[in-house]
């Protein structure tokens, strides 16, 4: 049985309950059932930060599991970076150890009087103090957590202290690499007093049919270890697209102006393979194994060790800030996982930051003294070291970039890659169509993983793409016909990994050779008993990506939010595809034929129709008398971005 339990951090009480298996039908586990829940528990006026926004924790149905890379939870809530939809999946082996101790879901309501944190075991849950935890970083309150516990398999989610100051884009970390990174789901968890998770449990997870468990169990393991580009994938992990993007010449270079840099060759990844990686380290039962460990000396003579790096991080302070020294890059990466800062959103705050320190939009005199020279190492450890003490400039972007962008002024907003409030990834799509679209409808703002059709880079044969997609997607990454199509399918299938908690990595969104909808639904069924056919499934993947657009709708947002950055408009520069940008016409174009393709109306808002198909009519009544609500993205108040503002009338 499936058990959720209800945490009220004010009052320390919790309440238990079975997930009903209708929840689970619709919206199967994870990120599914948290965004549904969290439409239902919060609205369009909740703050982010204050009591009421409430924290849902999910892991997947086929988390836990026998099977092969049933690995990842999420922490959902409304998010205080973007103002929005907040939710962010991670692996390791937390959410295993969460349903051994019982538990799938956890909903964090209200705030803890002093800072707390919860020890949750074999069907328990105990709230602990924890103000003694204040000086520690998040690997430090993990340890300090492990020891008092006296179990060194205790599996903890830790804040650190970004998340303690309640930084806008602060992560949640489980040991040193892994984290809830995207839209600050660190700082909710921060403004609730809530300083970390621990988890540990003897139980087992039911499974209805064993047998046939681990006959799927054999299949799928021989299926993801038996495609080319397994060991590629094992070996490079996320990094290697730091090559992809870099010979193919979309590697986003200063903060998005240069499509392909002349950065050192240093910035590679067979440099780090060879020079700094000390071990490779898995999440729960996954055969391949992609995650990276390093050792480096820093400039101080101190040897640092640490997990990751991931793309995010090397491309992001690599060509994205101008910086080919992997010391740099890895003392940046290792600094942000222990106090606890999203590196998606540290990478794209500090070549923001190095723009407008170029364009002489600030200077100096904002910075604490610091020049943000491109590439300079005291320049980016400076800006993460401000941000997390809340000074210098870093007191202006620890309350997010819109707040900064309007304190700083002279159009400083301009020069924020985003989408929806959301920093876009270092690499440069706008000549992969597909994932143009993918990256401008994606919910939870500009997201590689829930909307990134990354087959698009692989020029696959019409008649793969027809077999996996249903439609012929051309294999001209320029090409604009039918990417509506391989757009859903992306957003549907990720939607489903996020709910069953699969890696993407070991799913058809890397690779046609991985695991798809068909491998999905036999999993289902030999662990829970629940039948699904491919089209139910899919559906289900449906109907969590309008669950998510509705919340969207009811915080004011439509076809005016789902707009590539601005400077992909504007054509790249360098190499054989210079001239290479987003054209509107045909953009729009598409666009409309992605609504009309969801089921949704020309501004992006499902129809009556789409909603009863989905059984989401209940959900969607607020549609009828829809207040005129906007929202802001470059008017929010200095205290928060993302801040409605009723219209007139
Ligand atoms: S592929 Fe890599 S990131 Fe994904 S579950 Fe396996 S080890 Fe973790």
């Amino acid at each position: 049985m499936r058990r959720m339990a209800v945490i009220d951090l004010a009052a320390r009480a919790v309440e238990a309950c079975d997930v009903p298996e209708d929840l689970r039908r619709r919206f199967l586990g994870g990120r599914g059932i948290n965004t549904h829940l969290l439409f239902h528990a919060v609205n369009e006026w909740t703050d982010p930060l204050g009591p009421d926004n409430v924290l849902f924790l999910g892991a997947g149905l086929l988390t836990g599991l026998p099977w092969v890379g049933g690995t990842r939870c999420n922490f959902t809530a409304k998010s205080p970076e973007t103002g929005h939809l907040g939710d962010s999946a991670a692996g390791g082996h937390f959410a295993a150890e969460l349903r051994f101790a019982g538990f799938d879901h956890l909903v964090l309501k209200g705030r803890a009087g002093r800072p707390v944190y919860l020890w949750i075991h074999d069907g328990e849950i105990e709230f602990r103090d924890a103000a003694h935890l204040e000086p520690l970083n998040s690997a430090e309150t993990q340890n300090a957590i492990k020891a008092e516990l006296g179990d060194v398999k205790v599996q903890v989610a830790a804040i650190g202290p970004a998340g303690r100051r309640l930084v806008r884009w602060a992560c949640i970390m489980h040991g040193v690499g892994d984290a809830w990174g995207r839209t600050g789901m660190g700082a909710v968890m921060g403004s609730k007093n809530l300083w970390a998770i621990a988890v540990r449990g003897n139980g087992a997870i039911p499974v209805a049919d064993p047998a046939r468990m681990m006959q799927v169990t054999e299949a799928h393991f021989a299926q993801i270890t038996g495609t080319k580009g397994f060991l590629a994938t094992s070996n490079y992990g996320t990094l290697i697209r730091l090559n992809n993007t870099r010979t193919q010449g979309y590697e986003g270079g200063f903060n998005h102006q240069q499509n392909m840099t002349e950065l050192s060759a240093e910035l590679d990844s067979d440099v780090f393979l060879d020079r700094y990686e000390s071990g490779k380290a898995s999440c729960f039962n996954c055969p391949t194994h992609c995650r990276h460990q390093h050792e480096v000396t820093l400039r101080d003579g101190t040897v640092k060790r640490g997990g990751g790096p991931e793309y995010y991080g090397a491309g992001g302070w690599g060509s994205q800030c101008g910086c080919s020294d992997w010391p740099t890059i890895l003392e940046a990466w290792d600094y942000c996982n222990e106090m606890g800062l999203d590196t998606g959103s540290a990478t794209a705050y500090t070549a923001w930051l190095m723009e407008l320190y170029e364009k002489g939009i600030i200077t100096e005199a904002d910075t604490d003294g610091l020049p943000l020279k491109w590439g300079d190492h005291d320049a980016i450890l400076g800006v993460l070291r401000q941000t997390v003490e809340r000074r210098g400039i870093g007191a202006l972007v620890a309350d997010g970039w819109m707040s900064a962008a309007r304190r700083i002024g002279r159009d400083a907003h301009r020069f924020f890659d985003h989408v929806k409030g959301l920093s876009i990834e270092c690499d440069d799509v706008r000549g992969h169509r597909a994932q143009v679209l993918g990256l401008a409808t994606a919910s939870r703002g500009a997201d590689h993983l829930r909307s990134r059709f990354t087959l698009e880079e692989f020029s696959l044969p019409e008649k793969v793409t027809e077999k996996l997609v249903g439609v012929p997607i051309p294999a001209d990454a320029l090409s604009y016909t039918n990417k509506e199509h391989a757009c859903i399918w992306t957003e549907n299938v990720c939607a489903l990994a996020d709910s069953l908690g699969t890696c993407k990595f070991l799913t058809k969104w890397l690779s046609v050779g991985l695991l798809g909808v068909g491998e999905f639904r036999d999993a289902i069924e030999a662990a829970t008993g629940m039948r699904f056919s491919v089209e139910e499934l899919l559906r289900a993947g449906d109907r969590i990506t309008n669950m998510e657009r509705l919340f969207l709708a009811r915080e004011g947002m439509s076809r005016k939010d789902d707009a590539p950055p601005e400077k992909f408009y504007q054509p790249w520069t360098h190499g054989p595809r210079a001239g290479t940008r987003v054209e509107p016409e045909p953009f729009e174009a598409l666009l409309d034929r992605y609504y009309a393709t969801r089921g949704w109306d020309r501004q992006g808002i499902p129809t009556g129709e789409t909603l009863r198909a989905l059984g989401l009519e209940k959900e969607g009544a607020f549609l009828a008398d829809r207040r005129d609500v906007h929202f802001v993205w470059n008017a929010a108040p200095a205290e928060g971005i993302g801040t409605h503002a009723a219209a007139q009338g």
